[in-house]
């Protein structure tokens, strides 16, 4: 008999200083479908369902797979969305007799009722399946693991990259763990060792610094330390006022423990101790547009990240401060994108193209994080529905949407204004819409991470700046209440 297995994508980093809740309506906009239909738009892609579905054809898995949601970061996922979406997963669960589940979860959910939505959907699901079912859990490297999560899952294995490429592979491991367990030939559990941080040094990325050797030697310890199933290293999502907000190593292994607690413990003391070692170089936005003024365009263009207004922190996408500060400057022959703001979008996009208009862009959900409005004057390019489809190594493959758009031309900078926050991390996010980011001299983009993925390989030269939106680096102009102290770096001179 084949196993039964029940499947299902539910992931939200939750960034709990937004002001910005995350409803059904926002999942409705990006990502929400069930079963066939998500089997369908999701298994070709960069997927945790993809890799799921790999395990199914090569595992005979009789697999049902109950929902597939995801939206861009913002605030905490309200109550109704969460009863619904966890629910379903519940619901699923309910309705027949499974032999295992694998959850794709991203391990950072604050729901409006709970602080920790994986932990509480793990504990919906036992009261369910029982204390003894194999669940197995894929988290995003940017995870804050709870000791309950660790406690209900028997398997969870994180991502091992950043820019996060691998959803595919980590749901492939984690099935293959599942089908073992299943089999019965392992009883996995996973142990967790936390630290007093609000997250590691260079946000997880795993291209250059610290990570890099972590990931190797949790690569090489899976391949060779005997009852070694995954290790999991979580940079933690630091805007969050939950009680577990944090780093983590995990190991999910079978047999004794005593090795894998010590494995655990030398990953996280080494992320401990290289805490100040900051590898970007956070620059102001004034800083930055002195740099762009000076920039000879060799190949590609000199890319200028916004780290602190990344919508795939939760930021609103609004900021003004980086733009306004480039055409301060004089840029041109420049590109920007997003400028987050549904208002302006539909009144340029009812001007229709060509029109030369004056308006005020962005700035209006929380101005002190990134600047009042920006009033400019620009000529239409393009009016858009917003819609494209990723060519790229995170997104190749899938269909998002910027809801209305308008590509606004401005003193020689082709402005993308959007409808929907998401974060850069694709070219087709500005190609779609007639914006050849290569062809420019200048590219002012909101990411902190992601957009190296395809971005790199076109530019000449990034940069990194804090534009003072919600996703400061100067985490001291954040209200935390919950977060235990001390904490590093709010409290930089602690003892561990
Ligand atoms: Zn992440």
């Amino acid at each position: 008999m084949p196993f039964k297995v029940l499947t299902a994508e539910f992931m939200h980093e939750s960034n709990t200083f937004s002001i910005r809740t995350t409803g059904l309506a926002q999942f409705r906009r990006e990502t929400l479908m069930f079963g066939d239909e998500a089997i369908a738009k999701r298994s070709h892609s960069n997927t945790g369902l993809a890799g799921a579905i790999t395990c199914r054809d090569e595992f005979g898995w009789d697999m049902t797979h109950s929902v597939s949601a995801w939206s861009e970061p913002a605030g905490p996922v309200t109550e109704e969305a969460y009863e619904f979406l966890a629910g379903k997963i519940v619901e699923a669960a309910k309705a027949q007799k499974f032999d295992g589940i694998l959850l794709c979860l991203h391990g950072a959910m604050v729901a409006e009722h709970t602080d920790d939505g994986e932990g509480e959907l793990l504990s919906r699901l036992r009261a369910v399946v029982g204390p003894d079912l194999p669940i197995a859990v894929t988290l995003d490297l940017h995870a804050s693991v709870t000791k309950r999560m660790c406690e209900l899952a028997q398997i969870l294995v994180s991502y091992k990259t950043y820019p996060h490429i691998d959803l595919r592979e980590t749901a492939y491991h984690a099935g293959t763990l599942l089908q073992r367990t299943m089999a019965g030939g392992i009883q996995p559990k996973t142990l967790r060792v936390h630290l007093p941080m609000l997250e590691e040094a260079n946000g997880g990325r795993t291209d250059i610094g610290a990570m890099v050797e972590r990931i190797e030697r949790a690569r090489a310890y899976e391949k060779d330390q005997p009852g070694a199933l995954a290790v999991s290293i979580n940079g933690a999502f630091p805007e969050a006022d939950i009680a577990e907000v944090g780093p983590t190593v995990l190991v999910t292994y079978d047999g004794d423990p005593t090795a894998h607690q010590a494995f655990a413990e030398r990953i996280a003391d080494d992320i401990w101790e290289r805490r100040n070692e900051v590898l970007n170089v956070f620059h102001t936005v004034e800083a930055v547009a002195e740099i762009a003024k000076a920039y000879a365009k060799v190949k590609g263009p000199l890319i200028i990240a916004d780290y602190a207004d990344n919508p795939g922190g939760g930021s609103y996408g609004d900021s003004t401060n980086l733009l306004r500060a480039l055409l301060e400057a004089g840029i041109d022959d420049a590109a920007f994108g997003p400028m987050v703001d549904p208002q302006a979008a539909k009144a340029l996009a009812e001007m229709g193209e060509g029109a030369t208009v004056t308006i005020a862009i962005g700035g209006k959900t929380d101005p002190r994080f990134g600047g009042a409005p920006l009033t400019v004057t620009g000529t239409i390019k393009l009016v858009s529905n917003g819609d494209f489809t990723g060519d790229g190594p995170m997104i190749g493959g899938l269909d998002q949407s910027f809801g209305t758009s308008v590509v606004l031309i401005v003193d020689g900078i082709e402005v993308l204004v959007t409808s929907t926050p998401l974060q850069m991390l694709d070219l087709q996010q500005f190609r779609a819409f007639g914006i050849d980011p290569a062809a420019k001299r200048v590219v002012g983009l909101k990411s902190m991470q992601h957009f190296r993925a395809a971005f790199e390989p076109i530019a000449s030269k990034v940069v990194v700046c804090d534009s003072g939106a919600l996703c400061t680096l100067d985490y001291s102009r954040l209200p935390f209440t919950k977060i235990p102290r001390p904490i590093f770096p709010l409290d930089r001179d602690m003892v561990r």
